[in-house]
């Protein structure tokens, strides 16, 4: 069985071992085919081999050359210091390594190496800690004379282990490797095979065939993924039994009557386009993505009373408590008279209020369920779940949906989100969904004004906070916390409260809000907020989606460098909601980086959340946008999201051409392309339920 070796744990490829097995793990490294498919970060070209005389300063070189002497000593530091004097014949240069006097047993006098790393001169050629290699045959070299891979590492494996294991486990299975991709697709495309690509990816004879070769292992995988995504839409838009939307959309017209503002055309298309879905005999899966304030909220709504008066349940999942706590709020506010029960239901609940929720749902009395993850907990049961709205869902997931799925109920989804979604992530992450965009905001809506500002100007920037506070508005001071349950960066924010309470801003009203308060305190702090009793208010990254204080025209973002772009720009959201002239002042720490100062300032330049969204990307990877892995996706080791967009398009093209050809994967020329489907994406089948 050729699996067998592919299989085989990385333990025992020689060079390993079980303590460097340990390492590897640490870079998701199981197996032998976990090793071939490290691809590397980078190459240097390392290929021409150049005469001593003829090395550049400030260049990475290669040479080769007998040593000719060695010695070790000390800096003052006590620091030891390793020294060869090397020759080729046209000129001498001097090697240099610190705190490595082990080198003095590995090199000989008389022997001859080959050599790369960067030029420097002082008092002739010097190469500090360049990479080295016996050089008894030119062909055989790794590390040097040719296109070297620069590999993901981690502590334990340096760069020469690695890419020695790498090779040696090509030596291992590279004759086994079958190829995956069907041989029309594989003409049509004009791709390598799988066993060229894997070879040429590490050891390239030329960067550009590296890249190609990447190129090659990128398409398959995102064909698999999307051949993943064109089933699961398939199987999001089987048709449904049963489940009839009425025709009158009564309580709709209601809403839209008692609302003292007209849909923007944008939002009127949306809804449409959703009410269509719901009417129709298939599941709706949709995405409605719109800018922050652009009002989705609104569309969201009278989708939910669409299911509503067609005898169904709808569910509003938020991604935080607060946001769940204000959506009810709204919610009730907009329904009111309207003999609808809405029902809140949240972690923090106490055992009392969350069994009376749950039986307001299960027997059918509650008509609309708002709340965050607790609301697909086991316990609760819905009489006749219909549509389920799911604002800012990146923080959500895929399972979400299939654990709702296992309850028995298939539900329309419309999924809200303000996050920009660049395409090639939208083609993924959400391949499976239709989408509406929102792409006009209310009218009347002034442009937020964005500044960059230092530490050194704070107190003007204090200055201007009271001048808004004295003009009747409302201000926004946020505190950088990643993670809530990061006790340093929570003390930092309540610090700076009582900072700015008890000495700054002593005479006006500072409120603190974050995720960590009790559920009445932070009700208690965002009314007060709400209703303007509060001036200022101090608060972590909970205010980030959807809160909605139109009175609040400044917001100042402490540290603003520690968050990624797009956040940023959901932050600055919140405010420039109300017509008045809004400021966001961003205040990056003394130790910001030029580049990091630098994207801010992008940042600042523009309003446009798309751009923000490619540029976040590319800067943090997809990884980190989104959290791929939340979405029960896999994660991609040869893709790169950010910069395979057009390897990404042909991959889909050909992944939903074979679907629609061969939904089952049954014909002949399918088997292969069935067998690799199955055996990568089995699990990712059944989670989502679309086996
Ligand atoms: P988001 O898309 O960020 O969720 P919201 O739904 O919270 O935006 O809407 C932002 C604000 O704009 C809310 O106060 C809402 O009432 C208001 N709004 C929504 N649609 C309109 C409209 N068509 N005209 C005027 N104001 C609107
Ligand atoms: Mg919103």
């Amino acid at each position: 069985m050729t699996r067998s070796i592919l299989d085989t744990p990385a333990q025992y490829v020689k060079g390993v071992g079980p303590t460097r097995a340990a390492s590897l793990a640490r870079l998701g490294i199981q197996k032998v085919e976990d090793l071939l498919y490290h691809v590397p970060r980078r190459y240097v070209d390392r290929s021409q081999i150049r005469a001593i005389r003829d090395l550049s300063v400030g260049e990475h070189e290669t040479f080769v050359g007998k040593v000719l002497t060695h010695g070790l000593h000390r800096r003052k530091s006590g620091e030891p210091v390793f020294h060869l004097a090397v020759t080729d014949g046209t000129g001498v240069i001097t090697c240099k390594w610190f705190n490595q006097p082990y080198l003095a047993r590995v090199f000989k006098a008389g022997e001859e190496y080959a050599f790369s790393g960067d030029v420097s001169y002082y008092r002739g050629f010097v190469m500090l800690h360049p990479e080295y290699e016996k050089s008894q045959d030119i062909d055989q070299l790794l590390h040097t004379g040719r296109v070297v891979p620069i590999y993901r590492l981690t502590e334990g494996v340096s760069q020469k282990q690695m890419r020695r294991i790498v090779s040696n486990a090509l030596d291992m299975a590279l004759a086994t490797i079958e190829e995956t991709l069907p041989d029309e697709i594989l003409r049509r495309r004009d791709l390598q095979s799988l066993r060229e690509a894997l070879g040429e990816v590490h050891f390239p004879k030329s960067q550009q065939d590296g890249e190609n070769a990447r190129r090659r292992l990128a398409f398959e995988e995102l064909f698999y993924l999307e051949l993943l995504l064109a089933m699961r839409k398939s199987k999001l838009a089987a048709p449904r039994i049963g489940v009839r939307y009425s025709e009158g959309g009564l309580l709709v017209e209601k809403l839209l009557d008692r609302l003292h503002f007209d849909l923007t055309a944008a939002q009127e298309r949306a809804f449409s386009e959703i009410s269509n879905d719901m009417r129709s005999e298939y599941i709706m899966g949709r995405l409605l993505q719109g800018d922050v304030g652009s009002g989705k909220t609104i569309v969201a709504v009278l989708a939910v009373l669409l299911a509503v008066e067609s005898g169904f349940q709808a569910a509003l999942m938020a991604p935080t408590e607060i946001l769940a706590e204000q959506h009810h709020l709204v919610l009730k506010e907009l329904l009111e008279g309207m003999d609808l029960k809405v029902v809140l239901l949240v972690g923090k609940m106490s055992k009392k209020e969350k069994e009376r929720a749950y039986h307001l749902l299960e027997s059918g009395e509650g008509s609309i369920a708002v709340g965050t993850h607790a609301l697909i907990e086991e316990d609760v049961h819905f009489k006749s779940l219909g549509l389920v709205v799911v604002d800012e869902q990146h923080k959500f997931g895929v399972l979400q949906r299939a654990k709702l799925r296992r309850k028995g109920f298939s539900p329309d989804f419309l999924v809200m989100t303000a996050t920009p979604i660049p395409r090639t992530l939208s083609l993924t992450v959400y391949g499976d969904m239709d989408v509406s965009v929102i792409d006009e905001l209310p009218p009347g809506r002034k442009e937020v004004i964005t500044r960059v500002v230092e530490e050194e100007k704070r107190e003007k920037v204090y200055g201007f906070i009271r001048e808004e506070v004295a003009k009747g508005r409302q201000c926004y001071v946020v505190y950088p916390i990643i993670d809530e349950s990061e006790k340093l960066d929570l003390k930092a924010a309540q610090d700076e409260h009582e900072r700015l309470r008890g000495e700054v801003f002593k005479d006006l009203c500072v409120g603190l809000l974050h995720g960590k308060m009790k559920p009445v305190e932070k009700e208690t702090s965002m009314q007060d907020f709400r209703k303007g009793r509060t001036d200022i208010l101090v608060s972590t990254t909970v205010i980030e989606v959807g809160v909605d204080v139109s009175n609040a025209t400044v917001m100042l973002i402490e540290h603003a460098e520690r968050f990624g772009l797009a956040q940023l720009h959901q932050l600055r959201g919140r405010i420039g909601r109300g017509g008045e002239r809004s400021v966001c002042v961003l205040m990056s720490g003394r130790a910001t980086s030029p580049e990091a100062r630098d994207r801010l300032k992008a940042l600042a330049g523009t309003t446009d959340g798309f751009k923000i969204a490619e540029l976040d990307l590319k800067i943090r990877g997809p990884g980190e946008f989104f959290g791929t892995r939340q979405h029960g996706l896999p994660e991609l080791r040869t893709a790169d999201l950010a910069g395979d967009s057009r390897i990404l398009v042909s991959a889909r093209d050909e992944a939903f051409r074979l679907f629609k050809e061969d939904p089952q994967l049954l014909k002949e020329s399918s088997r292969k392309v069935r067998q690799v489907f199955l055996s990568r994406y089995k699990e990712s089948l059944e989670l989502v339920g679309a086996g």
